[in-house]
C-alpha cells in the first residue's frame, strides 16, 4: 500500500494522530535497535482507499527530557528526527508535517518544513492541539509562513479528524498510477535464515555486477541494506539484508539472528526466500522458521545452499530430509542451490515471479462454484454425526494469499482430510502452484 508518514518534534502529538487514523486497527511495531521508541505502521482502509500510515516515532524521551524546561532540549534529538525523516521520505508517497499549534512555530519546524518541501512529494500541515473556534484564529496565522497546505485539528478531542483523512487520502496518487509504480518498483525479495547460511553469498552471485546497494543505512543504527539490481528490464530488491556488507568493513560484527525480526524483515517483502544450510542439515530454530512463514500465510521459497559441499550420493536422502520436513506445506517449492558453482540460481527470479503472481489469482464467482460442484460430485465429503456437511456456494473473499470461503450448512463439520482435499482440488484447478492459499468455512442456513 502507498505510506504516508506523519513527522515532526516529539510531543506534538504524532501518536495520538496516528491512534485516530488506525482506528482498531493493528499497528505493527518496528523495533529498530539505537531507537528506544518503536516506529509504528498501520493501515487506513478508507472511502475506497487503503493505505499505510507510518507514525515516525523513534525517539526516546527519557526522564531528564521530561524533566527539561522548553523544547530548546530537543537539540539532541534532532539530527535523528531529520535521518528518519529522510528515511520516511524514501519510501512514502507523501508526508504529513505535524507541529503543536499551542507550541507556536519553532525554529525545527522551520527546518523539518524545508527538508519536507525539498522531497518534492505532496505535503500537508497539520497544525495539532486546535480545537478550532477563536483559538484556530489566533494560533494557526503563523504557520502561513511555511507555504504549506495546512490544517487546524485536534487528535486528542478529534476536531478535523474527518477533513483530516481526506486531505491525507487526497495527497495519495491515483490507485491505477499507484500500481503502475508498483510493477516499476519490482519484485522485493526478503533473503531469511541463519548467519553462514550463505544468504549474502547467494545475494552477491545471483545479482552479480549488476547490483547497486540503494539504501545504506549501515554505520548508524542498522546493519542491513537493500541491493537492487535489473534482470530483463526488471529491477528486483533484497530488501533489508543483513550481512551484505559485512566483509568490507574492518571489523566483523556478529549477526544477531532472532526469528521474531526475521519475521518482520519478511513482511516487507513480496516474496520470501529461506535460505538453509545443506552441509549443516535443518535445526530447530530453521523449522520453528518454516512454522511461522507457513502459520502467516508468507510467500516464500526455501533454498537449500552449498550442495556442493554435499557428496553425490548423499543428495537424495538430504532432499529427502527437506521434502519431509515441508510436508505439510507441500506447495513450498525447494531449490537445491549453490552460491559457489551458481547451481540452479537462475531458477530463483523466475520462481519468485510465479509466486507472487499466483498471490493475485482472482477466480470469479461464477468459475468457483461450477468448479465447487465438481470438486463436491468427485469426492462426497465425509458423513459426519449421520449427517453429511452441505456445501452452498462458494467465494473469493480476498487475493494475496487468495482466500476462500466455503459456505456450509455446518462449518464445524468439516473433516481436515477433506478440506485438504478441496485445498488441493482449488489449487490444481486455478493453477496456484507454489503461492498458499487460504480455505475457510462459514456456517449459513
Ligand atoms: P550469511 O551469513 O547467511 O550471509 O552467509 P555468508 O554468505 O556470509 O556465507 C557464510 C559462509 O558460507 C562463507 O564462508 C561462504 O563462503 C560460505 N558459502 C556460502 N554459500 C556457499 C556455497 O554454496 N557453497 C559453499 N561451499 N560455501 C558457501
Amino acid at each position: 500500500y502507498p505510506k504516508i508518514a506523519l513527522i515532526g518534534r516529539p510531543n506534538v502529538g504524532k501518536s495520538t494522530l496516528f491512534n485516530r487514523l488506525i482506528r482498531s486497527n493493528r499497528a505493527i511495531t518496528h523495533d529498530r535497535p539505537g531507537v528506544t521508541r518503536d516506529r509504528m505502521e498501520g493501515t487506513v482502509k478508507r472511502d475506497g482507499r487503503t493505505w499505510t500510515v507510518i507514525d515516525t516515532g523513534g525517539i526516546h524521551l527519557d526522564e531528564s527530557y521530561k524533566a527539561a524546561e522548553g523544547p530548546s532540549e530537543l537539540r539532541g534529538f534532532e539530527s535523528e528526527i531529520l535521518r528518519q525523516t529522510q528515511e520516511a521520505m524514501a519510501e512514502c508517497v507523501a508526508l504529513c508535517l505535524v507541529v503543536d499549534g499551542r507550541d507556536g512555530l519553532l525554529p525545527f519546524d522551520r527546518r523539518l518544513a524545508e527538508y519536507v518541501r525539498r522531497s518534492g512529494l505532496p505535503v500537508l500541515l497539520a497544525v495539532n492541539k486546535v480545537d478550532g473556534g477563536e483559538l484556530e484564529d489566533q494560533l494557526t496565522p503563523e504557520f502561513h509562513e511555511l507555504g504549506l497546505p495546512m490544517l487546524a485539528l485536534s487528535g486528542e478531542h478529534g476536531y478535523n479528524m474527518r477533513a483530516f483523512e481526506e486531505e491525507l487520502r487526497d495527497l495519495l496518487p491515483p490507485e491505477d498510477q499507484w500500481q503502475q509504480l508498483e510493477q516499476e518498483a519490482g519484485l522485493k525479495l526478503a533473503m531469511l535464515g541463519r548467519p553462514n547460511a550463505g544468504k549474502s553469498s547467494l545475494v552477491n552471485a545471483i545479482t552479480g555486477m549488476n547490483r547497486m546497494i540503494v539504501s545504506d543505512m549501515a554505520g548508524t543504527t542498522r546493519d542491513s541494506v537493500d541491493v537492487t539490481y535489473v534482470l530483463d528490464d526488471k529491477r528486483y530488491t533484497f530488501v533489508d539484508t543483513a550481512g551484505v556488507r559485512r566483509r568490507a568493513k574492518i571489523t566483523d560484527t556478529v549477526e544477531r539472528y532472532s526469528v521474531n525480526s526475521s519475521i518482520k524483515s519478511s513482511t516487507k517483502a513480496h516474496v520470501t526466500i529461506l535460505v538453509l544450510d545443506g552441509q549443516e542439515g535443518l535445526t530447530q530454530q530453521d523449522k520453528r522458521l518454516i512454522d511461522l512463514l507457513d502459520e502467516r500465510k508468507t510467500p516464500f521459497m526455501v533454498l537449500v545452499n552449498k550442495t556442493d559441499l554435499v557428496k553425490p550420493n548423499e543428495l537424495a536422502a538430504v532432499k529427502k530430509v527437506y521434502k519431509e520436513a515441508l510436508s505439510y506445506c507441500a506447495h513450498v517449492p525447494i531449490l537445491y542451490v549453490s552460491a559457489h558453482t551458481r547451481a540452479n540460481l537462475k531458477r530463483i527470479i523466475p520462481l519468485a515471479e510465479q509466486i507472487w503472481s499466483e498471490c493475485h489469482v482472482r477466480v470469479p464467482t461464477g468459475q468457483l462454484n461450477r468448479v465447487l460442484e465438481a470438486i463436491v460430485t468427485k469426492q462426497q465429503p465425509p458423513v459426519v454425526n449421520r449427517v453429511r456437511p452441505k456445501f452452498f456456494y462458494m467465494t473469493q473473499a480476498e487475493t494475496n494469499p487468495p482466500t476462500f470461503v466455503f459456505f456450509v450448512n455446518d462449518a464445524d463439520r468439516m473433516k481436515d482430510a477433506y478440506i485438504r482435499y478441496m485445498e488441493r482440488s482449488l489449487r490444481k484447478t486455478f493453477k496456484i502452484e507454489h503461492a498458499p492459499v487460504r480455505v475457510r468455512f462459514r456456517s449459513s442456513h
